[in-house]
């Protein structure tokens, strides 16, 4: 089988290549690599064929780098995206042309293709504040209450519309909030930024069996870790003790900034149906989080975090 993998040069996309590969699939990545490197892609493998994984430096903005790119492909997954929720860092003609325009080009180009199948990396921000928790897919009214999550729930309808007039397979993956080795965004990210600059106080902002063209599985841990309790796995993790927290206050109302989710907690019932099960719970999932990229900064690594910190002050980011 041939994969086509846009964003796979990024965090989650260069994992999944990986195992695409480690699973026998001939893979092509798809990538600009604005925020994805080649370096995430140093862990692929060989498969049985002798295969790794080859390399498009392109861009899902310009459709003339698409044209040809995945014509043989099977199953193309569209993980490429600008995958910042905060408003305030995310300029929202950027967010359209990334996570709009962007995924009308690749289906353009994937409705020409020969593949049946289209995977896409949405998320949890769609369903906005949610009344039902834990939240099932066929919650609705969705009603995202960030640019991001607008962006993406209106990539979920292009995708739904296209497989549906072209006779073909779409398959939505709403993640939660994703964090592992290559992770270079989110709130565990930012915490040990944040703690390397000063390790005695931590800031916290704001205190079915029918046949469908379409179906969304949400993808997430079975439970949820508040703010504050992630903040304190960190620091424990980093070996940090007699910390205390700062809150900003945020909005008011506990919100962090204009489209944070206060609770968010998905029903994943649906994907463990088909065998998938969570390999490690929220904690467990920051704490190796934090492990993993301690190790890969080496010693001095943490100096250099606090450099790179002064010298982008204002580079804050977060997903959901
Ligand atoms: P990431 O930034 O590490 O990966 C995105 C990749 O897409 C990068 O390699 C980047 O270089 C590439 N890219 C961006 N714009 C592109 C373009 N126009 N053309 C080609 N390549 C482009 O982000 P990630 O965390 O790995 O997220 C992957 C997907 O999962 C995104 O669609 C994101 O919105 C979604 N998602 C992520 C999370 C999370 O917690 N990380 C949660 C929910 C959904």
């Amino acid at each position: 089988m041939k994969a086509f993998v846009t964003g796979g040069a990024g965090f989650i996309g260069s994992s999944l290549s990986e195992r695409l590969v480690k699973d026998g699939w001939e893979v092509t990545i798809f990538d600009n690599l604005s925020a994805g490197s080649k370096e995430n892609l140093e862990q692929l493998v060989t498969n049985q064929h002798g295969e790794s994984a080859t390399l498009i430096v392109g861009d899902c903005t310009r459709p003339s780098t698409l044209k040809n790119a995945l014509k043989d492909c099977d199953v193309v997954f569209h993980f490429a995206a600008n995958p910042e929720v905060r408003m305030e860092l995310n300029n929202p003609k950027d967010c359209f042309r990334q996570n709009i325009y962007a995924t009308h080009n690749l289906l353009e180009a994937f409705r020409k293709s020969k593949a049946e199948t289209i995977v896409f990396a949405s998320t949890s921000t769609v369903y906005g504040e949610a009344k039902v928790l834990p939240t099932p897919e066929e919650y609705s009214p969705l009603d995202p209450i960030s640019v991001y999550g607008a962006s993406k729930l209106a990539g979920e309808a292009l995708v739904g519309s296209s497989c549906h007039a072209f006779c073909k397979r779409g398959i939505i993956l709403r993640f939660a909030n994703v964090i592992g080795p290559r992770s270079n965004h989110g709130v565990v990210t930012e915490f040990i930024h944040r703690l390397a600059q000063n390790p005695q106080e931590l800031t916290i902002m704001g205190d079915g069996s029918q046949n469908k063209s379409l179906e969304a599985f949400n993808v997430g841990t079975e439970d949820s870790l508040s703010v504050k309790d992630i903040g304190t796995a960190v620091a424990k993790t980093m070996g940090l003790i007699n910390l205390r927290f700062k809150f900003n206050g945020g909005l008011g109302d506990g919100r962090g900034w204009v489209g944070d989710v206060r609770s968010m907690l998905l029903d994943v019932t649906k994907l463990k149906s088909l065998g998938w099960i969570p390999r490690l719970n929220s904690r467990n999932a920051v704490e190796e989080t934090v492990k993993s990229k301690l190790h890969s900064l080496g010693n001095g690594g943490l100096d250099n975090v606090r450099k790179t910190r002064n010298q982008a002050k204002d580079s804050d980011s977060s997903e959901g």
